[in-house]
């Protein structure tokens, strides 16, 4: 038994002939935020549907808090919370009360720590579920899930719905949570969140785990960006090892390069004593389309950059 919160290896899961999870690997450290990445249909909520015990995986294991989470559902549920990214309510029970009938199932709330996040997500509580907007039905999943002390949480897509200052006071409470030690697994859209949030990151693609590691040891995949500014010419830079796509307009150079260059480049562009020099490591945003943009067309690829932004 490992002591991750979740340890899932070489998934599967069919539906009929239908294959949507294909031996896929996922960790969570107890204690930490892993971020669960992937487009439209890659199997996020089907992996996390396994998690929850509500679907009977084909093959490979799934571990929970160390149990499994089919067999041990009824247990692990009162050790765990989960957020859906469309959260269907009662229609005629108040927010309040659907938030103690959701506390209940992981062995209920502190009144304390229900009232404070009903005041930080600006939530009232007496309202009827039915008059509730989209972001406000969000709110009512997330208080229940934030304020109890469950030691996992499982959030598919929590803040869809959300406006900028609630969706930052979801960012504090999340990194609450990891400071207290508990363990969150966060499958979101939002490359910013995660990217703020997430100690290691997994990427899937076509039901299967095609990057996992940490932020800092997905960089290392893809390029930095390098723009200077030289008073001097400066195009011997495009013959050093590792610099790609090197562009000079008038002075104002732009290129990347391969991580493990970066020193002997940037030792090169000191040496033409640059009059500018931002340096930017990729983003998960990038990170994220070297792994699907060969599946896209070049409209495609830019509709999806504007879309995640
Ligand atoms: P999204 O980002 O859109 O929520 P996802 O990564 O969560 O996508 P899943 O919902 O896990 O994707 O779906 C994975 C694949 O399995 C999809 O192609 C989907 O159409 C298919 N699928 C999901 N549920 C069923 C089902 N009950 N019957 C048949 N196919 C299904």
């Amino acid at each position: 038994m490992s002591g991750n919160a979740i340890e899932v290896v070489g998934l599967t899961k069919h539906y009929g002939s239908f294959h949507a999870l294909n031996g896929l690997d996922l960790t969570v450290e107890a204690g930490g935020v892993t971020g669960f990445l992937g487009p439209n249909g890659a199997g996020k909520t089907t992996t996390i549907r396994i998690l929850l015990g509500l679907l009977h995986a084909d093959g490979g294991t799934a571990q929970v808090l160390g149990g499994n989470p089919w067999t041990d559902a009824v247990e692990l549920h009162k050790r765990l919370v989960y957020v859906p990214g469309d959260v269907a309510l009662w229609p005629n029970l108040t927010g309040g009360e659907i938030i103690d009938v959701l506390g209940r199932l992981s062995g209920g709330l502190e009144k304390s720590r229900k009232t404070a996040m009903l005041e930080r997500f600006q939530l009232d509580p007496r309202k009827k579920a039915k008059t509730y907007s989209k972001g406000n039905r969000q709110k009512v999943a997330l208080v229940a899930a934030l304020a109890s002390r469950a030691e996992l949480l499982i959030l598919d897509e929590p803040t869809s719905g959300l406006d900028p200052i609630m969706e930052a006071e979801f960012q504090s409470c999340i990194r609450e949570i990891k400071g207290e030690g508990r363990a969150v697994l966060l499958s979101s859209h939002i490359f910013s969140e995660v990217e703020k949030l997430a100690d290691s990151v997994t990427i899937i693609r076509d039901g299967r785990s095609v990057e996992s590691g940490t932020l800092e040891q997905l960089r290392h995949l893809t390029r930095t960006h390098v723009r200077a500014g030289f008073a001097t010419n400066s195009d011997a830079l495009a013959q050093v090892n590792g610099v790609y796509d090197y562009y000079d307009d008038k002075g104002e150079v732009t290129f990347s390069v391969d991580h493990d260059q970066l020193p002997n480049v940037l030792a090169a562009v000191a040496a033409l004593s640059p009059t500018a020099l931002v340096v930017n490591p990729p983003s998960l945003e990038e990170i994220f389309l070297s792994h699907y943009e060969d599946t896209m067309s070049p409209a495609q690829a830019a509709a999806v950059r504007g879309e995640m932004k």
